[in-house]
């Protein structure tokens, strides 16, 4: 298919969608929100922070390359080495000592709803699905205050044992305080200079101070635990992320089994009484490989539906899984790496027991699903083409305020990047006698044991943001799914 026919099929996707969105009874979204803190640094901004904490000091923690933030050096030299390779990173921070410090030391430029559950929560809200049940287990007073304030955004409180949907600005906890991450975003030819060092910053990146207070639980009260099936008739599926912050260990002696059993359990218990409800998984980076297998072998695995992560999540997890092979060959650079993609997407379906796996990229996507699922191949691609339109429309706006405004997406072009990158996995699929070159063309491949969807996406040149389209692609995509299975649910028991 040409990039012109793409477009036409990329409006009427997102005008088909839209009309079913309200479909949706509700999700539930959970576990982890927290407060974004974005500082852009200036030259001057990075060199008042190493004269603060000393250049000799810096130049040596540079070196031992911390881990984790420890103290202001750890936290400047971090900085530092962000900058000097402009590359992302996330370092957590384990004690509340470093906002304190930043507080005294900077002043933030502006705060925003961070963490995937936060975001996705916002989005659904801000799109009009019907309820969208919100829950982070530290909801504190400056927490709540990010959530967008809308009749369908509720959170799950128990009230004389009895479950009530308030909104969060009415349900938070006084005495929790606040999870506040720290985004320290630079730019493109930024000179620093220490210590007889000298750079300049080679791209414009991020570095996240991601906090972790000892408080920070992925969990729930069992008095909530007990009234999750009081939600099940409201809702028809739930996006759960930030099992990324599981810890191997506690200082109470609990270990990262017990909050594995209880997340599994959460799973289970919105599943009772509703086998047709679809659980979202959204994956991210996770550093500790004993978490990261764990998540995905005893919380995803057999227990989740759908799966939604990037390329260098794909090639982590299949890492983990035993595939190093096949996780090299994902982020190599060389021509292989999009049907690597594509075999380890299908290795993920597959050896997870997923219904579907949506994988994001730069100009395209890639989603195999299962061949029992209730949708077709079309379905499927309306539901990346909607996602790749509200991905488009975060990118120009760095927000998306309501559904018409995720429809300015639709005026983004598709890339050309992305369609010609595709061309690579149908040589290697029609080579492969998986399908013929027409049934690759329109991104609909119904190969013997999977279906899979590819489609070219849109791009936008300058974005002026790019935290969180991740996830809006991901919940955008699985809402798009929900909205479809409701649909065709209703037409069945109408015929
Ligand atoms: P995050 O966690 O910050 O959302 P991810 O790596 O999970 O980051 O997702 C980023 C995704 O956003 C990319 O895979 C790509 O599909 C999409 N994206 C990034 N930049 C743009 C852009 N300028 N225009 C459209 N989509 C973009």
């Amino acid at each position: 298919m040409d990039i012109d026919e793409w477009e036409k099929r990329y409006s009427m996707a997102f005008s088909s969608i839209s009309e079913i969105l309200d479909n949706i009874n509700g999700v539930f979204v959970a576990y982890n929100s927290n407060v974004d803190a974005i500082k852009h640094v200036s030259e001057k901004d990075i060199h008042k922070l190493i004269s603060i904490v000393g250049a000799k000091a810096v130049q040596q923690k540079v070196t031992e390359y911390p881990r984790e933030i420890q103290d202001p050096v750890d936290l400047v030299a971090r900085l530092v080495i962000a900058m000097r390779d402009g590359k992302a990173a996330e370092v957590p921070t384990y004690t509340a000592d470093t906002h304190k410090w930043l507080m005294d030391n900077m002043v933030f430029d502006k705060a925003r709803m961070g963490g995937q559950a936060g975001i996705i929560s916002n989005l659904l809200s801000n799109l009009g699905v019907n309820n969208v049940i919100t829950y982070v287990p530290w909801l504190s007073k400056e927490q709540a205050e990010y959530f967008v304030d809308a009749p369908n955004l509720k959170y799950p409180v128990i009230e004389n044992g009895v479950l009530r949907l308030k909104h969060p600005h009415d349900a938070y906890d006084v005495n929790q305080l606040p999870k506040i991450n720290w985004i320290f975003e630079f730019s493109k030819g930024t000179k620093v200079e220490y210590d007889g060092e000298i750079f300049e910053v080679p791209r414009d990146n991020r570095l996240i101070i991601s906090s972790r207070p000892p408080w920070l639980r992925i969990d729930m009260s069992e008095q909530l635990y007990d009234q999750i099936p009081h939600m099940n008739g409201m809702i028809d599926g739930a996006i759960l992320s930030g099992y990324q912050m599981i810890k191997e260990k506690y200082e109470d002696g609990t270990t990262y089994h017990d909050y594995v059993k209880k997340a599994v359990d959460v799973i289970k218990r919105l599943k009772e009484g509703s086998p047709d409800m679809r659980i979202h998984v959204e994956f991210t980076s996770i550093q500790n490989k004993v978490i990261r297998r764990t998540i995905l072998k005893d919380i995803v695995h057999k227990h989740a539906s759908s799966l939604g992560l990037d390329t260098v999540e794909v090639a982590n997890a299949l890492n983990v899984l035993g595939h190093e092979e096949l996780a090299y060959a994902v982020i190599s650079k060389g021509e292989n790496s999009i049907s690597a993609l594509y075999e380890g997407a299908v290795k993920l379906l597959c050896e997870l027991k997923l219904e579907r796996v949506h994988i994001h990229s730069l100009g395209f996507y890639i989603c195999v699903a299962s061949k029992d699922f209730p949708l077709t191949v079309e379905e499927h691609r309306d539901a990346l083409m909607f996602s790749s339109t509200l991905a488009a429309a975060q990118a120009l706006h760095g927000d998306i305020g309501s559904l018409e405004e995720g429809g300015t997406g639709l005026g983004v072009p598709i890339s050309e990047r992305g369609h010609d990158d595709l061309e690579q996995l149908e040589k290697y699929l029609v080579r492969r006698d998986v399908c013929t070159g027409t049934e690759f063309e329109d991104g609909c491949v119904c190969a013997l044991n999977h279906d899979l969807i590819v489609i070219p996406t849109k791009v936008v040149q300058d974005p002026v943001a790019t935290v969180g389209i991740g996830d809006t692609i991901s919940a955008g995509a699985f809402a798009a799914i929900l909205a479809m299975i409701r649909k065709k649910g209703a037409e069945d028991r109408g015929s």
